[in-house]
Formats: C-alpha cells, structure tokens, sequence
C-alpha cells in the first residue's frame, strides 16, 4: 500500500496498544487513520506474550476500563471473524501466608464493591479447581470466574482487522523517524518513504516509546526488563478450561496452553534489558535464556507443581517488556506537544488493559479529554526527571517484581533515591527523619527517635505510631515545624494572567494584593481538576501552589487554556522557594522571637500573607493551614531556607518545638476534613459532592469551566457524597482503600484515612455512593472491611464536632 499524503491521525506501532487503538477510534467514527509499523503487526512484544487476562486493577475506575476490556474480547471474533483465543477459564489467586490471604480478602471486598464475581475458597477447594497444584502449605485462596486468557498475536490481529474494517489503514514496514512540528502542535511524521501530514499522532511504540518520544521532546518514561516463561510438553490433568493460577508469594503465574503449562512470574530483582537505544529490528526476536535469573521462579514452580520436575521443558521464553516508575501504564496527550499522544508502558499487563486503554485514547483524542478519571495512568503525572535512562533502568530492575511482591501499606520504592531533595534533608535526615517519596521528592513521613530501630511493616498498628502522634500532638498543643518545599509551585503573571484564573477557578480569584485563595479548577463535566491556593502576588502576578505530584498536569492544564490573544506566562517556581509550616498554638510566640512585624490576627488575618522579616531572611508569610488549627506557612527563598530553619529551631526549643512528618501531617488534615486531590478529589467528583460548596462562587461576575455543570446539579440528588468515617475501636488500624459497608451492602471505599488523636482511633475519609449517600447522616453506623474482619464506624458530614474543631 502506497503512504498517503495525509490522515488525520497516525498511529505509531502496530501491536496490541496500537491496533486497539485504532480500532476505538475508528468505532467513534474517526476513521480516518493510518496505523504505520516498522515491522509486521504484533512483531514487537505482542506476538510473545503469555496471555493472562485479569479483570481487578487498583482502583474502581481502572477496574471498569479492564472489565470492558474482557467484554470486548468476548464478542470481538464474532464481530471480526478472526480468533481472539479468548477462553473465560476463571483464575484462582493463593495465599502461602496469613498476611497474604488478608490481602487477599482486602481484594475480595474490593472486587464486590467494583462489580467483580470474586469468591474466597479453601486451598482444598482450590486443590479441586487446579488439580495439579499442591495445596497442603496454602492458607487459602480467591476464585475469580470472570478472568481468562486469549492469544496475544490473534488478538491483536482481531483488532486490527475490526480497525480495517471501519476504513483504517495499516501498514507494515515503515518505520516513523520523526514528528513534525508547527506552532506548537503535531503536523506530521517523517518515515524513510515520505512524509505524512497529521493532526494527531498516537504513540503506541511500546518499548520503542521512550525513544521515539525523544524524537519530539517528548517525555515518555519506561524502560525494558528481560523477562520470562518457559513452556511445557503436555501434562496430565491440564486441559484447556484449566484456569490462570497465581501464585503471588512465589511470584510465579500459571496458564495452560497446548495441554501443558506456561509458568512465568515477577522475580524480587528483574534485569533491565541494557540496550539502549533498542535497535528497529528487533523484530519477532526473543533474548537469550538465563536460568541464573529464572531459578527464584523455577524453584517456587517445583514446589507448587511437583508435575514440574519430570515435566518437558520445551523452552525458556526471554522477551523484553517495559516498564514505568510506578508500575502504571502511561495514556494521555503529552503536555510537552499539542495532539501527541502516548498509549504505552503496559508493565507486563498490555494483553489484558489495551482493550480498555485504548478506548481511553480513542476518547481523549474525539473529546479533547478523558471521560473518567486516569490520573492513575495519565503521562502528566511524570515530570521531565523521570526520563533519565540510569534511573530509569534501576526503577525497572524494582517495578517488575512489584506485581506478585507482598505491597504493605505505606512502603515506598527503593531505587533511583534520593533525587529531588529540599535543602533541609541532611538536617532532617541527621535528626532521624524517615523519608518518603513524592514525584521524585523526598519528604520526611515521621521521625525515628535515636537509637530506635525502624519499624518492620505491617498491616496492623504500625511501629511508628506513638511517634507521629508525638507529632501530632506538638502541632496541636505547642508548635510543630513541616517541611513542605515539595508542593508544586506555579508562578502565573502577565496582563491577562486575572482573565485566565477567574475562567479557570470556581472561587472569586480578584482578590486584593497580598490575599490567598482555595479554589477548584474544573473540567465542563464540573469534576475538579485540581484544587490550588492561589497568592495574589501583584495585579498582574499569582503564585499557584499545588501538589507535589501535580506540577506539570496542572502546568499543562493552565497553559493549555491560555487564549492565543492572551498575554500570560506561567512558570514552573517550585524549586525556588522551600515552604516551612510552622504549625500550633505557640507558632505565633515562636515567630515573634524570631521575627519583629506583626503577625497578631488583626495584622495577618487568615488566609493573608505578608512579607517578613526572619532572622537576617526575608520571607512571605501566609497565615494558612491544612492540618487545621493556628500557623504560618513561610515561603522561603531555597538559599536563605537553612538559616530560617535553624533560626526557628533554635527559638523554639523551649516552647515543645517538633520536627513534624507527612504522615502526622496527612492523619492531621484527614481528621479536619481537608480534601486531597487525587484521594478525595479529582476529576469525576463535583464540589458539590466533595463538600467544597464554600469554594464556589456560582454568580461571581466573569464565567467559568464547570459553571454550567454545577449550575445544573445544584439542588439534584448526588450520585456520592463524601463523608468522615470514625472508627468506634482504637485498635482498628485502616489505611484507605477499605471496602465500606451499610446495612452489609458495599457503598464505597476509603479515599484516605489516619490516627486522629482528638478520636482516639482511626479516622477516615470516603465517598458513599448511590442511594445510600442520601441515607448517610451524622451518626449513621457502618461496617468497614479490614483485611477480612469487619469493624464498626461511624459516618459523620461535618467532623470533628465544631467544638473540637481546631480554631484557626
Ligand atoms: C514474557 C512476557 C509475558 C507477558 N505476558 C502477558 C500476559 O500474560 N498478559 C498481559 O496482559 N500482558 C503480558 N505481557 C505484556 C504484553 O506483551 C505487552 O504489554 C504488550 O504486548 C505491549 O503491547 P504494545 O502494543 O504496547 O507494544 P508492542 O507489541 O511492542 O508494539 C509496539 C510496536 O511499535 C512498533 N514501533 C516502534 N517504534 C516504531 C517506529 N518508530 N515506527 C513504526 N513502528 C514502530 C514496534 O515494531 C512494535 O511492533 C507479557 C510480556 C512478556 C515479555
């Protein structure tokens, strides 16, 4: 077939991402599309992949793109006429350990509460269902009916020929060699052949997708991993209906094919493909063996299947797969280019999720934006760091083995750390800080005290409790200092820079110089894009301050929407200027020893920020809080951040100052009732929903996105409702992702949830859903699922009760 001169959209990369994608574009009537590969179809990952298809991803929304992924490839063969070798054989998922089968029934709640047929079994009802496993060491087992497996390369080809169908054009042998550039957006790709012109390119490259990102200054983070399988000769007592087995605690996974078993897994420590760049022929190629890497997985099989031992071994299958960072597959326009747009990164899951996924792209590209909620695997939760290649292929020597790793609440990746560091981590880190990561930062979750070990993980009450609540308590009752130079901040000036906020932000953003405002931004659907304290710094200049991991999508979102007649800059500051919350009721007295202006009440009302002096600095002070409660939030220039901090600390000894971490700080604003973006909110939840009516300002004079949306669902019945969740024993200890349950129904889950001290147990945050959200009031007792046990609540609309409240 001869390249045409123009389509609409081009694809690039002719495996199971690409062709899905093609495929859903061409079902929403965009057919107009030119799939090019520089292979044959399926040649790169695709054509060796195992097969597994699982319906339970993480979460409610991801759940929903896998299930509908599964319904596709029910019914695509008798739409297309080509096999997918989809067989609903059901997969069983087993526990060695006691820890593990609570995981396990954590999934169990969870997968009912997502509309996934999921039942807990006893290993010898397991034994029965998989006859050729040994079940005598197994605590127990989940069985899931509605899971499968299909043939990767007939698939595929299965899509395609669906995408053919509908006036698609495929073809093979092209390699893409570049993206053409014009006022900021794509306008065409460069192949050896020719060029193409375009509006949209679609990066399906899989592994390439780094690579060819790079092409256009796109950021596309993923690197390979080897990684294996092997196959064997028939084996009796395996048929074609066997189910998926899974074995996470030897992180091995099970599938029948040809009589006989294909066993691979996810070893504690992959190998990153060292190959860099990958060449363009690697075409229908495999690695060679490495039995030294696959024995951890060999010996876990030989002891769950003893058939194993006397069983031909017809081959011992090594296929590169990229991985990302954080395990999650990378959709979405990039925001580094206009009408580019990534669908790769499948982390060894690209069979079972491209179905979904590229629906999810298929709408981006018709919509202009996604239909639900991807932050989960939106590329704009990646910042340009992200794409250093050392880094990168350590992460991926970790992610790999995430899959099947036992995951405890709270753990944090090891690998490619420190990175992004405030100036104040050797300071924290020499006073026992324990770090977290966030976006690249390092923050300190909570302080060991000295000599203390670190505390092992656990599901349970965690070893570090009795010191945050330290913490918590100096914020409360003294005064606690956090180190918050993490949060994204986003420097917006220019004439236009007012016109730009008041259409972006739901709150009244003309504000007097000096005064701070929390605003939603929201999408047309009236769900919150993101929620930001904005600084009116000058008439024509704000900071916006964000979260940490919300940088470059909210970067994106604003600048996106800058008028081409508009006048305004946006500037990413974060790195500038380091923020110290001085938090508690002795945060004015310390800062008054420290600092000669005034900052009584009347001199810094609430939510106002004024220039100060501190020590030989000088800072902006805002008087602002997210734990609740009085304090200060100072923002400090990086250079003069280590002299401020040590003025504070020496000041404040006297006074119960406290170095104070995220987890105190987390547990603090959950018992408050402040909301998180990317927990509570995002963009499928409304401010109605959220309970951030106070933060709307529906007839301030000028428009703004989402407008209509509220307007219209202002007075109507919420669809969920976000509520607190105290827990009545303070031995329970939750962590968020918890299934809620009233009246033994499933109504929701925990989006957050912490210690609170003022309840003296756990205290959480959650939406309740459907019916049950106009039944749910102050009071109301529920059940909630806790690794398997249930344990009772209460559900509150305001908490704490307002005479506990924490005054400003
Ligand atoms: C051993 C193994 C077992 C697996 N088992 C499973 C499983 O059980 N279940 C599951 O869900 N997933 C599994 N996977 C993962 C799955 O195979 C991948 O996630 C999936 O195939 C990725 O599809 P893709 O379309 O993104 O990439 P690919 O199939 O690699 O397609 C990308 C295509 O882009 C082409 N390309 C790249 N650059 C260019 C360019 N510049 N111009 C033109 N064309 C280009 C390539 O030639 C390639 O054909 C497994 C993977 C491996 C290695």
């Amino acid at each position: 077939m001869d390249l045409p001169s123009h389509a609409r959209v081009v694809i690039v990369g002719g495996g199971i991402a690409g062709c899905s994608t093609a495929y859903h574009l061409a079902k929403l009537g965009i057919t107009d599309v030119l799939l090019l590969e520089q292979g044959k179809l399926t040649s790169g990952t695709t054509w060796h992949a195992a097969g597994l298809v699982g319906q339970m991803r993480p979460n409610r929304t991801m759940t929903q793109m896998s299930k509908y992924g599964i319904e596709l490839y029910a019914t695509l063969e008798a739409e297309t006429g080509l096999a997918t070798g989809w067989k609903q054989c059901g997969s069983v998922n087993v526990a060695r350990t006691p820890e593990r089968m609570k995981v396990l029934r954590k999934q169990l709640a969870l997968a009912r509460s997502f509309g996934v047929e999921c039942h807990e079994i006893s290993p010898t009802q397991a034994g029965d269902i998989w006859p050729v496993m040994r079940t005598d060491d197994l605590q127990g087992a989940l069985w899931l009916p509605g899971d499968g497996k299909a043939n990767p390369a007939d698939l595929c080809m299965s899509l395609a020929k669906g995408a053919r169908n509908r006036g698609v054009k495929m073809i093979e042998g092209v390699e893409v060699t570049g993206v053409r550039v014009e006022h900021g957006r794509v306008a065409g790709v460069r192949t050896a052949q020719g060029e193409v012109r375009c509006d949209v390119v679609v990066n399906c490259a899989g592994q390439w997708a780094r690579q060819f990102g790079v092409l256009a200054g796109v950021n596309v983070p993923l690197f390979s991993a080897e990684h294996f399988y092997i196959v064997t000769g028939r084996i009796e007592g395996v048929h074609t209906m066997l189910p998926v087995m899974r074995d996470p605690d030897g992180f091995i996974y099970y599938k029948e094919e040809v009589g006989g078993l294909v066993m691979g897994g996810f070893e504690p420590k992959a190998k990153p493909w060292q190959v860099d760049p990958i060449p363009s022929t690697f075409q229908f190629e495999l690695l060679g063996e490495d039995w030294d890497q696959f024995e951890p997985l060999m010996t876990n099989a030989l002891h769950r299947t003893p058939c194993l031992e006397k069983a031909e071994i017809k081959m011992l299958l090594n296929g590169p797969e990229s991985f990302t960072p954080d395990g999650n597959f990378i959709l979405g326009e990039a925001p580094e280019l206009r009408n580019y747009f990534v669908c790769a990164g499948f982390n060894s899951a690209g069979i079972a999720n491209s179905g979904g996924a590229g629906r999810l792209v298929a709408e981006w590209i018709a919509q202009g934006e996604p239909s639900t909620d991807v932050w989960e695997v939106d590329i704009r939760r990646f910042g340009a760091c992200t794409g250093n290649r050392k880094a990168l292929a350590e992460r991926t020597g970790e992610t790999l083995g995430l899959h099947y790793a036992m995951r405890w609440p709270r753990q944090e990746l090891e690998t490619a750390r420190p990175l992004r560091t405030s100036p104040l981590y050797d300071i924290l880190a020499a006073k026992g800080a324990e770090f977290g990561n966030k976006n690249g930062w390092e923050r300190a979750n909570y302080f060991r005290p000295p000599g203390a070990p670190r505390p092992a993980h656990t599901l349970g009450r965690p070893g570090w409790l009795d010191w945050m609540i330290a913490e918590q308590k100096a914020t409360r009752e003294a005064v606690a200092l956090y180190d918050q130079s993490s949060f994204s901040k986003l420097l917006v000036q220019g004439r236009d820079a007012l016109a730009l906020l008041q259409r972006l932000c739901a709150n009244e953003m003309d504000v007097p110089v000096g005064k701070m405002v929390y605003s939603p931004m929201l999408n047309e659907r009236g769900g919150v894009e993101s929620d930001l304290t904005v600084m009116r710094q000058a008439r024509d200049r704000f900071l916006v301050v964000t979260g940490s991991a919300q940088a470059t999508r909210d970067a994106d979102w604003i600048t996106r929407h800058i008028g081409s007649d508009e006048h305004v800059t946006l500037t990413d500051v974060s790195a500038m200027y380091c923020v110290l919350s001085v938090m508690g009721p002795k945060a004015r007295e310390l800062l008054a020893r420290v600092c000669p202006d005034d900052l009584s009440p009347d001199a810094l009302k609430f939510s106002w920020t004024k220039e100060i002096d501190l020590g030989f600095a000088r800072v902006r002070a805002a008087r602002m809080s997210y734990v609740g409660g009085p304090g200060f939030e100072l923002y400090v220039p990086v250079e003069m951040s280590r002299h401020v901090y040590l003025a504070l600390t020496d000041a404040g000894q006297d006074l119960g100052l406290r170095d104070a971490g995220y987890y105190a700080l987390d547990a603090l604003r959950i018992e408050q009732g402040r909301r998180a973006w990317g927990a509570e909110l995002g963009p499928d939840e409304t401010p109605w929903q959220a309970g951030l009516a106070f933060s709307v300002k529906l007839d301030k004079p000028s428009s703004f996105i989402g407008q209509e949306a509220l307007r219209a669902l202002r007075g109507q019945p919420l669809a969920k409702k976000l509520v607190t969740v105290v827990l009545d024993s303070p031995e329970v200890f939750v962590w968020g992702g918890e299934s809620l349950l009233l009246d033994g129904a499933p109504v929701g889950e925990l989006s957050s949830a912490g210690f609170s001290p003022l309840a003296g147990a756990c205290v959480a945050l959650a939406y309740v859903r459907g019916p049950a959200a106009a039944a749910a009031h102050d009071g109301t007792p529920v059940q909630l699922e806790v690794w398997g046990e249930r344990a009772a609540a209460r559900l509150f609309d305001r908490w704490p009760p307002a005479a506990t409240r924490a005054p400003a």
